[in-house]
C-alpha cells in the first residue's frame, strides 16, 4: 500500500478529476501542457472542464458502475470541488491512488470538523460554537456576542449559507436564512486584511509555498486578489508556517489553500481551508514561474514541485455575472491577461472568468478604478 502511495504518475498518464468547474478546466489545461490526459467526472453536462478534457463522465457521484469505469481509465484520482460524498472518494481510493487522500476531503468539507481539527493541531481560528439545532442559537449568540456570523456547517461557498447576526437580527430569521441543517456560529472578526496562502505537498513530503496574497470580497464573493499582500515580513512568515504545518498534519498530497484573517494586533487566524486550487491563486498563471494548476498536477503525480517565484506584481479580478460582457475592452488593454471559463449563462453571482493585471504601475489598482 505504501509503495502505491508514493507512485509517480509520469507524463502520458491519465489524471481523473472529480468535479468539472473552472478549477478543473485550468488544471486540465496545465496537465495537457505536461503531456497528461484528463478524465473528468461531473454530474453536469457541458461543465467548463469538459471542454478541455480528454474524456468526460457525466454521472452522479454515487453511481458505482460509472465510478468503477472511471477508476479503470485513470492512473490517479483527484478533485477540484469539496462537496464530493466521502463514500465516493473512499470507493475510488480502494481502486486507484487518490490524492489528496479521502480523509483530507472529509476533514475540510464540514466547517465544525475543520475548525476542531485546526484546534487539535494548535492552529488559531476564529472563536466558534456548534449550533446543532435552531434552539441552540440563542445561547450561542449570548456567548459570542453580536455581531456574529452563522454559517451552514456543510455545502457553503461564495458566502452561500451565511448570515451576519447584527444588533437587531431576529434569530429565527437568521436560522431560516442560513438554510442548513447544522450551523456553526463564529465571532465576527474585525480584520485588517484577509490573506491566503497556497502550499503544495508531494507524496515524498516535499513542499512548495506561494507567498501570501491579499483578498477583497464583494457580496461575500472574492472580487480581487493582490500580490504581494500588504503585510509585514513577520505576518507573512507566520502565515506560511501555519499553512505548511496544516499541510503536513493533513499528510496532504496536492494543494492546500488556507484563508486567513490578519487582526489589528497582527494575529493570524485561519478562516477556512480548501484542499485544491483556489481562486486566490489564479494570479500564478500569469505572475509566477509555476502556476498553481501546474503545481497541483506536479504534486498529485509525484513530480518535482515547481518554483513558486513571482516575477510580477499582480492584481487578479474576478468577472462575476455580467462583468464578462466587458471582454472586448479587457482584450484591448495590453497589461491585462484575460481568462474565460466557457460558461454559457452569465447568472448573477456566477464566476464567468477572471483577468490578471501584471505589474500594476500606480501601486495597487483594482479593476474598478481603471478607466
Ligand atoms: P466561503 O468562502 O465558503 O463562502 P468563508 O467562511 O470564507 O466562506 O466566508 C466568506 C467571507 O465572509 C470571508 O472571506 C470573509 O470576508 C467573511 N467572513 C467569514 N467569516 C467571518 C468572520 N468570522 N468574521 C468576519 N468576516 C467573516
Ligand atoms: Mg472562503
Amino acid at each position: 500500500k505504501s509503495a502505491d502511495q508514493n507512485q509517480v504518475i509520469a507524463p502520458g498518464g491519465v489524471i481523473g478529476i472529480l468535479g468539472g468547474g473552472q478549477l478543473g478546466r485550468m488544471t486540465a489545461m496545465a496537465a495537457a501542457r505536461l503531456g497528461y490526459r484528463v478524465h473528468t467526472f461531473c454530474p453536469d453536462r457541458n461543465a467548463p472542464a469538459s471542454h478541455v478534457s480528454w474524456h468526460n463522465t457525466v454521472a452522479a457521484y454515487d453511481n458505482k458502475s460509472a465510478l468503477k469505469a472511471f477508476a479503470e481509465s485513470v492512473d490517479v484520482v483527484t478533485f477540484e470541488f469539496e462537496n464530493i460524498p466521502s463514500a465516493t472518494t473512499d470507493y475510488l481510493a480502494a481502486l486507484k491512488p487518490t490524492r489528496p487522500k479521502p480523509n483530507v476531503l472529509y476533514l475540510t468539507q464540514e466547517r465544525l470538523r475543520e475548525k476542531r481539527f485546526l484546534a487539535s493541531i494548535n492552529v488559531p481560528t476564529t472563536k466558534f460554537l456548534d449550533v446543532g439545532r435552531q434552539e441552540a442559537l440563542e445561547s450561542a449568540v449570548k456567548a459570542l456576542g453580536r455581531p456574529a456570523i452563522l454559517k451552514s456547517a456543510e455545502f457553503g461557498y461564495d458566502g452561500k449559507g451565511q448570515v451576519r447576526i447584527d444588533g437587531d437580527m431576529d434569530l429565527f430569521e437568521a436560522w431560516v436564512k442560513m438554510g442548513g441543517e447544522v450551523g456553526i456560529l463564529e465571532a465576527y472578526v474585525d480584520f485588517v486584511r484577509e490573506i491566503s496562502v497556497i502550499v503544495a505537498r508531494g507524496p515524498d513530503g516535499s513542499t512548495a509555498i506561494y507567498q501570501p496574497v491579499e483578498n477583497q470580497h464583494k457580496n461575500h464573493i472574492l472580487d480581487v486578489t493582490m500580490v504581494p499582500a500588504r503585510v509585514s515580513q513577520a505576518v507573512a512568515g507566520r502565515a506560511e508556517a501555519i499553512a505548511r504545518h496544516i499541510a503536513t498534519e493533513l499528510e496532504l498530497v496536492g494543494l492546500l489553500a488556507v484563508e486567513m484573517f490578519v487582526t489589528h494586533n497582527d494575529e493570524v487566524l485561519v478562516n477556512e481551508l480548501a484542499p485544491r486550487p483556489h481562486n486566490s491563486g489564479h494570479w500564478t498563471i500569469d505572475g509566477s514561474v509555476t502556476s498553481q494548476f501546474e503545481q497541483f498536477v506536479r504534486a498529485v503525480c509525484g513530480l518535482p514541485l515547481g518554483s513558486t517565484e513571482r516575477h510580477s506584481d499582480a492584481v487578479m479580478k474576478n468577472l462575476i455575472g455580467d462583468d464578462v460582457n466587458g471582454w472586448r475592452e479587457l482584450l484591448n488593454d495590453p497589461a491585462v491577461k484575460l481568462h474565460l471559463y466557457g460558461k454559457e449563462e452569465a447568472r448573477p453571482g456566477r464566476k464567468m472568468g477572471h483577468y490578471t493585471r501584471l505589474s500594476p504601475k500606480a501601486g495597487i489598482r483594482t479593476g474598478d478604478d481603471r478607466r
